[in-house]
């Protein structure tokens, strides 16, 4: 999404009435938006990445690094005084969800492969806001930083923002016994999504994550207590937390997390629907392979990534509809705050609304119904609206991914528009949209993108799994390494057959999660691209890439480089073939660092961070990360995002190779 539209959004138990309202005129939206883009063919490859990042605050008298929930005007600043600098330099920052967090994207798209420029204007966003953050921050003594990290240990754990009296007051928007409503973003749209969540749920929502087991860990999450401000919420914890595991109840920490993310522009809606179908199982590989969250609300979790955290943060279904009993049935009749005259006709549902894709789009001769193989409840009004209309009808593949993501409700409706032109807006659409958080997003023009008018972006797919990174070498080596993918996709479009059973690609989302999942897991993957029968075998991560006939890089990587005339065969005559283009030599190390990590010989952020905690001098085994760990954790990521070896950890983490290539090509 964009800018923010401004106005007043509506609490649940207003905004409910006009649920049908925003999916009836967001279906004749989208229904224009085919009429006006259906006909878009032959768009540049343009593409982008966002990198979000956390405002951290170094705190070194009180040894203690925190989330910093006062520095967010430095959005406005970017924004407003320095946007012309920013347009100048090629970079832009938007809202997020946390008042602690920036993300920031390219102003303008890249084109085509652009290499080391993807890595020069990461850099350069993290320049700026390093420079302006220092700025804003000139009175306070201590320093203030934005870093790329996914979770934020401490996240929920005693002083872990820069509010000097937290729970002086209520939270009434999350009512969390452990985030203060000032971790959300001060824009009133982010307080009324979260309460929304909440109130349609009719409990807080609930996220279990396995804690890692060591000698001495409690066997229960010991930073529950009790409270009593809210009832039933704060009466929910006995019941919702489960003995093993770190138990968090609310938005932001999985909202919280930030990631890497890809959209690229396809020629056309078909080529868009291929790439998206094509990348379906890269999602949950590139999941796992860019592991960054070992640890969360201050533990060492027994998983290496942020994922089923979002998922169970923005779950807004009902008791019901999850198949589970209420917590507690005397506030919760299991149908949470559904308008009573919708409830007989609630469904179950079996997967929250931020989840991995639930269907391949079709719409090309490798497809068959049958790989569609996974329970998606659609919207029988919405598929039949889409395909009987008379004024762009869709055919059934498409309607029917459409016609599930419409089973959800809007979270958030501004009283200023509910009403609006469906001949140009898209608002309602995206309002369904742009709430159903999967691992692809399939983008669909605005009603100004006619096949003529190039400015306005087309058919994109966008790719969304991926844990953010320390350091912009590596944002920028999955970034690269994404495009090389995509570019080999639809150029060898008439070879390449990804298609597999759908079920596949949910199991691998759940194997992802698993701690060391690089190494010790197997994940399914085609046997050959160019069998049409959805053949798959189980495969290790090294596999997955290094296989010499279905490998990521024999079939997607090395062909790509050699139809650009850059290999004669393989990726790795980069390093001693390119002379002195020294762009190319960084391709090579890009293709090394996932390479290497891929086959193990280098750790995954996750493994790497898991490790620091538990060699640390202060860990005593209780799983616990404490004040002390957190604040020299983030030192360290300090150091490792400016490339600073002094402690010997960038090669810990990138190995000697890397580390020293880095140290001496600093590209800005
Ligand atoms: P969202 O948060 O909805 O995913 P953002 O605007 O934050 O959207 O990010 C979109 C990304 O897409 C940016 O990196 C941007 O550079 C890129 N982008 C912009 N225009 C196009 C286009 N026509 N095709 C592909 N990517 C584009
Ligand atoms: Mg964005
Ligand atoms: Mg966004
Ligand atoms: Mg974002
Ligand atoms: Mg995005
Ligand atoms: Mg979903």
């Amino acid at each position: 999404m964009g800018l923010l539209s401004l106005g007043t959004p509506l609490p649940w138990l207003e905004s409910r009435q006009y649920n049908e309202h925003v999916r009836d005129n967001g279906i004749e939206q989208l229904i224009q938006s085919f009429r006006k883009a259906g006909g878009r063919d032959n768009d540049e490859l343009y593409w982008g990445d966002e990198v979000e990042y956390m405002i951290c605050e170094f705190d070194e008298a009180g040894e203690n690094v925190v989330l910093s929930v006062e520095h967010d005007e430095i959005l406005e600043q970017l924004n407003r005084e320095y946007h012309e600098e920013c347009e100048r330099l090629n970079v832009h920052f938007h809202p997020e969800y946390g008042r602690f967090m920036l993300e920031a994207t390219p102003a303008r798209p890249y084109h085509l492969y652009e290499g080391v420029e993807v890595e020069k204007n990461m850099r350069t966003r993290r320049v700026v806001a390093e420079e302006k953050l220092q700025k804003l921050n000139r009175k306070s003594g201590n320093e203030v930083v934005p870093l790329s990290l996914t979770v934020f240990p401490r996240m929920g754990r005693d002083g872990f923002t820069n509010l000097k009296d937290p729970w002086d007051h209520k939270n009434s928007a999350s009512r969390s016994l452990f985030l203060p409503d000032e971790v959300i973003n001060r824009h009133a749209r982010f307080p009324t999504l979260t309460a929304n969540i909440r109130t349609r749920r009719g409990e807080k929502v609930c996220i279990n994550v396995p804690m890692y087991q060591d000698s001495r860990t409690a066997p229960r999450d010991e930073s529950i207590y009790e409270r009593d401000w809210f009832v039933p919420e704060d009466l929910e914890s006995a019941k919702a937390s489960k003995p093993g595991h770190i138990y968090m109840d609310s938005m932001g920490f999985g909202m919280g997390c930030s990631c890497l993310q890809l959209t690229f522009q396809a020629p056309n809606i078909d080529k868009a629907r291929y790439l998206y179908d094509t990348l379906a199982n890269f999602a949950p590989v590139f999941l796992a392979a860019t592991a960054a969250s070992p640890v969360f609300k201050g533990f060492l979790a027994d998983q290496d990534v942020r994922w089923n955290v979002i998922s169970g943060a923005v779950d807004d279904r009902t008791p019901y509809e999850r198949s589970e009993e209420p917590l507690l049935p005397k506030y919760n009749n299991g149908y949470g705050s559904i308008a009573p005259e919708e409830v007989p006709s609630v469904r179950r549902i079996n997967k929250s609304r931020y989840s991995v894709v639930d269907l391949f789009l079709g719409g090309n001769g490798f497809f068959d119904a049958k790989f569609n193989d996974t329970e998606v409840p659609i919207n029988e009004k919405v598929f039949k609206r889409l395909t009987t209309n008379d004024i762009h009808p869709m055919d059934k593949d498409l309607a029917r991914h459409f016609a599930h993501l419409f089973i959800r409700d809007p979270l958030v409706i501004f009283e200023e528009r509910i009403e609006q032109d469906n001949m140009t807006e898209t608002d309602h659409f995206e309002n369904i949209q742009s709430t159903n958080w999967q691992s692809l997003r399939f983008k669909v023009p605005a009603q100004d993108a006619t096949p003529n008018n190039k400015k306005a972006p087309g058919w994109r797919v966008e790719f969304r799994p991926m844990e953010v990174q320390l350091t912009d070498f590596e944002n920028a080596a999955y970034s690269n390494f994404i495009y090389l993918v995509i570019e080999s996709i639809l150029t060898f479009s008439d070879k390449i057959n990804a298609y597999m059973y759908m079920s596949e690609i949910w199991e691998n989302m759940e194997t992802a999660h698993r701690r060391d999942a690089t190494l010790k897991e197997k994940f399914y993957w085609k046997s050959d691209f160019a069998d049409t029968q959805g053949k798959t075998e189980l495969l290790t991560i090294n596999e997955i890439f290094h296989n010499a006939h279905n490998g990521i890089f024999s079939v997607f990587i090395n062909p790509i480089l050699v139809h650009k005339g850059l290999v004669s065969k393989s990726w790795t005559e980069l390093l001693h073939n390119s002379g002195d283009n020294a762009d190319l030599i960084r391709l090579y190390y890009y293709l090394k660092l996932i390479s290497d990590r891929a086959s193990g010989v280098l750790p995954s952020e996750a493994s790497f961070i898991r490790s620091y905690v538990l060699n640390h001098p202060e860990y005593d085994h209780t799983s616990n990360v404490t004040k002390k760990i957190n604040y020299d954790l983030l030192h360290l990521s300090y150091r490792i995002s400016h490339y600073d070896n002094s402690k010997g950890e960038l090669t810990a983490l990138l190995g000697q190779e890397i580390a020293t290539y880095l140290i001496n090509n600093s590209i800005l």
